[in-house]
């Protein structure tokens, strides 16, 4: 093998506006470099109590069992359906979007019955079907997905769902990836019992250390199941020893992840949870009059419209990928195409956390326009433009 020649690291300058990762704030990227410490060290465990408290903010909880769990959002997804989903029990999971399907593997995996709620892909839940469902099936647990990336639909009518769920007896379990830090999340005021996120969406950080949060009720759950979960490295019950009041060696926290998460989160708390809420909203409110005034749509109805992630229509005839590469290669911003059902009908758009900001909507209408009448579309650049910039 010969000795490998590999140039110093340069990615391009992107800016990120896709379905995440979303520009990370320069503080967070600070906090990364910062020399490492033990993950049993006891500054190290003043760290990881700063970072569960400032979890519990954003996620508006007391819950005391939140925390970052190591790897992607995926991880804190597996955790939260492979602890709570026993052998044999039911989870009633959702068909209108990609992340529903990915609970349902999950759910399946960890040796659950999995039967489903319809709603097409680019619509919300309605909770009369989900009461349907509920009494057809009698799950044990109920997953939904507040914030659906594949489809830019924010689910509404939360209290209403988990309602639904608790007058049954079932656990709920919310996937927030892409709402934690973008979108009105109220975990204890609305009753969801589990709510797990990513920290590479609305958070701003790199990916790494996810979100967790559970109740005292479904954390009960989950430390009196007959047989252990079959993943070892998220046992709940074994993680306990190292988040909870124990500090025991599970396995080594990512350090670095857990600074950059602490990091973002501050960050959260400086400008106020509501506040960011309304940002987003803000933000993202022009970047979608900017494109209806470039007379291009953007698919879900203003009830369920996701600020965070914008599923813009593409015009007839015109290829999404090529302007997803015009984009890249013109402008080095990143937006995505569509997934699934939505493959080829929609382009979608992140606003999220350092990304929902007005330069970056500026940049991302006026680009997008461009974009799309070079490849055919009869757009509006300078209204879209124009509307933008009243807006910001
Ligand atoms: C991104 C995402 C996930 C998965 O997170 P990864 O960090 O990619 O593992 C799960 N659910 C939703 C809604 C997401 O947007």
């Amino acid at each position: 093998m010969d000795r490998p020649e590999v140039p110093e690291l340069a990615p391009p300058d992107r800016t990120l506006m896709g379905p995440g990762p979303s520009d990370v704030h320069p503080r967070v990227l600070r906090a990364m470099a910062t020399p490492l410490v033990g993950h049993l060290d006891p500054a190290f465990v003043e760290i990881m109590d700063e970072t569960q408290e400032l979890l519990r903010y954003a996620f508006r909880t007391d819950n005391e069992w939140t925390i970052p769990v190591s790897g992607t959002g995926s991880a804190s997804m597996e955790a939260a359906i492979g602890n709570v989903v026993e052998p044999g029990e039911t989870m009633l999971v959702p068909t209108n979007g990609y992340f529903g399907g990915r609970m349902a593997e999950m759910a399946r995996r960890a040796g659950g019955e999995v039967v489903e709620v319809d709603a097409p892909w680019g619509e919300p839940l309605n909770p009369a079907d989900v009461a349907d469902a509920f009494d057809e099936y009698q799950p044990d647990v109920f997953g939904f997905v507040h914030a659906e990336t594949s489809t830019g639909v924010r689910q509404p009518d939360v209290p209403e769902l988990t309602g639904i769920a608790h007058d049954h007896d079932a656990v709920v379990i919310a996937d927030c990836v892409t709402s934690l830090g973008g979108v009105e999340l109220r975990v204890d005021e609305w009753d969801i019992d589990v709510a797990y996120a990513g920290p590479q969406k609305c958070l701003s950080c790199p990916p790494g250390a996810s979100p967790l949060t559970l109740s005292d009720d479904a954390m009960e759950k989950v430390l009196s199941r007959e047989a252990p979960p079959r993943s070892w490295y998220l046992d709940l019950s074994l993680l306990e020893g190292y988040w909870g009041d124990e500090r025991a060696y599970h396995h080594t926290a990512p350090v670095t992840n857990v600074y950059a998460l602490r990091e973002a989160l501050r960050l959260v708390a400086e400008e106020g949870i509501e506040r960011r809420w309304e940002r987003h909203r803000e933000t993202a409110g022009a970047l979608k009059a900017g494109v209806e005034a470039m007379g291009v749509g953007l698919e879900p109805d203003d009830e369920y419209w996701l600020p965070s992630l914008n599923a813009v229509s593409v015009p007839d005839g015109v290829d999404d990928a090529a302007v997803i590469d015009d984009l890249l290669d013109g402008y080095d911003l990143e937006i995505a195409s569509g997934l699934g059902d939505l493959a080829g009908e929609i382009l979608r758009v992140g606003c999220m956390g350092h990304s929902a900001r007005p330069a970056n909507v500026s940049l991302l209408v006026s680009a997008l326009g461009t974009a799309l009448r070079d490849r055919g579309a009869d757009v509006d650049v300078a209204a879209g433009a124009e509307t933008v910039a009243e807006r910001l």
